[in-house]
């Protein structure tokens, strides 16, 4: 019975992936804060559609700029209201379809907030987890399943396991002696978990930041330009490999949803890692996060270029092309690569 309905969802999912594509694009900008200060530089930013929630405008300098997104939610928006969007993928998660789920942004831009939230109000880490618990444990009496977790850390290009005995140990990722094609890393520490309650314990222990098999759940370093931030020395060098592999990521995700022949996976160790989760039967998110205020529109106005660079290659032909006839500024959607950055001394 169960296989019969798998093979119906699949058939939605195709459905739904030759309608809108398999990758998703959206925007959240978190509210302002105490820590934003006051005065002109604290001033709100960003407007929104009331009768289009897929639009978001910015005023940057002076100058309206306005971008397209798959969907965007204002300040006032719930965990729960972002998280019924991600739901859908936690279903397909269990059907057999490898699901990742990025955050991207500037420091301070709502990153952590959305993915992990906090005690009284998690977000999407806790919520994915608590449903695919639930869903897995409705058909546990039609099939069999083991959930398991790892959690890795990219830093300067090293992939470091942050559940292992030895937290400092530097990782590889190699191809699988079967000769399937398939990457894994040898020597990342896998846990069997029954329940949200064990993955908390695993990594309340030691670290952050969770991927069950199949589910990629990732809250990317600061999408901040190094120009700007005046870095030297290691500073420099830490921002040059996060500008890196964010830009690895961006071009790897365009090139899929343009279904380019080659993908440029290899460019960095995060897509490099995810390649074999974001290829073939896969559901992407990136969850772009903006902060509303004035001092951080150069910013904002970056990682705005970089979801609309993400996500509107794809649309050669299909429905949403007419939808987005009005979008012929090229001026503002021009994008630069992220690790146009000065190089260390
Ligand atoms: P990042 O991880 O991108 O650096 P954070 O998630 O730490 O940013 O968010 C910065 C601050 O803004 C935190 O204090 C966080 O609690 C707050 N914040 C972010 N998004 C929201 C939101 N949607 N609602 C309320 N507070 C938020
Ligand atoms: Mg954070």
């Amino acid at each position: 019975k169960y296989r019969r309905e798998l093979q119906l969802r699949k058939k939605c999912h195709n459905e739904l992936v030759r309608l809108k594509g398999n990758i998703r694009v959206i925007a959240r900008v978190r509210p302002i804060t105490k820590e934003d200060g006051e005065g002109p530089e604290a001033a709100n930013a960003v407007t929104f559609d009331p009768d289009d929630d897929s639009i978001i405008h910015l005023l940057h300098k002076g100058k309206p700029v306005s971008f397209e997104l798959d969907k965007v939610f204002s300040p006032r928006a719930s965990q729960q209201d972002v998280f019924q969007e991600v739901q859908a993928l936690i279903t397909s998660c269990i059907d057999g379809f490898n699901v990742c789920i990025f955050a991207y942004g500037q420091t301070g831009a709502g990153k952590t907030y959305t993915m992990e939230g906090t005690h009284e109000n998690p977000g999407i880490n806790q919520r994915a987890l608590q449903l695919l618990f639930s869903e897995v444990q409705e058909k546990a009496s039609d099939w069999e399943y083991t959930i398991s977790v790892s959690a890795a850390e990219i830093y300067n290009e090293v992939l470091r396991d942050l559940l292992g005995k030895e937290p400092q140990e530097k990782l590889e990722i190699r191809l699988c002696p079967d000769g399937s094609g398939q990457l894994y890393v040898p020597g990342l520490t896998e846990f069997r978990v029954q329940s949200v309650a064990d993955i908390n314990k695993v990594w309340a222990a030691r670290g952050l930041g969770a991927g069950s098999a199949g589910l990629n759940l990732v809250d990317l370093a600061g999408s901040e330009r190094v120009g700007k931030s005046g870095a030297e020395g290691s500073r420099l060098r830490e921002a040059q490999h996060i500008n890196k592999s964010l830009s690895a990521l961006g071009d790897v995700i365009a090139a899929l949803r343009s279904r380019q022949g080659h993908v440029p996976f290899r460019n960095s160790k995060l897509t490099y890692l995810l390649q074999d989760s974001l290829s073939g039967d896969s559901k992407t998110l990136m969850v772009v996060q903006v902060s509303p205020v004035e001092k951080n529109t150069s910013e904002t106005l970056y990682s705005l270029k970089f979801a609309e660079r993400v996500r509107s290659v794809e649309l050669g032909s299909g429905p949403r092309r007419a939808e987005l006839g009005s979008w012929s500024s090229q001026e503002h959607l021009e994008w630069e690569p992220a690790c146009q950055t000065p190089q260390p001394s």
